[in-house]
């Protein structure tokens, strides 16, 4: 009975998995739908090849200046294509965390955190670095970046 529970519980993790889109570092699998999701998921497999970006405090620290700037208007990133409001009142930085589950995400026990606005900033870029606010460009390559995209087929 306990592996049946383990089965139902394990296909039922299996069909979440297969309509999400993910980076598993663990095993080096991205999967991803759009051009925009996957420009978000190849920015969590860059950020983590590159040692965690987005666990640094200067990557803290330059999105609490953005958002602090990005809140108050003062932010050269006005003109370009951001959701702002999204980037200011980010889960687990801005406001609650999404109470939700996803072990594939980085961030148990709720979507959001410095790690999911690491990948989101790049999602909204559309893999343009002039849609970075420019306090962040520093931390993004796109080119390495778009090259991981297109191994995707985007
Ligand atoms: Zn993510």
């Amino acid at each position: 009975m306990k592996k049946l529970n383990f089965l139902i519980a394990f296909l039922f993790f299996l069909s979440q998995y297969a309509e999400s889109n993910f980076y598993a570092p663990a095993i080096n699998l991205i999967m991803c739908d759009s051009r925009e999701n996957c420009y978000h998921e190849a920015a969590h497999k860059y950020d983590h090849l590159m040692g965690d970006i987005s666990k640094t405090q200067e990557w803290q620290q330059a999105v609490e200046e953005y958002r602090s700037t990005a809140f108050y208007g003062y932010t050269d990133a006005k003109d370009v294509p951001f959701e702002k409001v999204d980037l200011v009142f980010f889960p687990g930085i801005g406001r609650e965390k999404i109470p939700d589950f996803n072990p594939f995400n980085n961030s148990f026990g709720g979507w959001g955190n410095y790690t999911e606005f690491y990948a989101t900033v790049s999602e909204y870029s559309n893999g343009d670095i002039n849609n970075i606010p420019e306090n962040l460009r520093k931390f993004y390559d796109m080119n390495e970046i778009g090259k991981i995209v297109k191994g995707l087929g985007y």
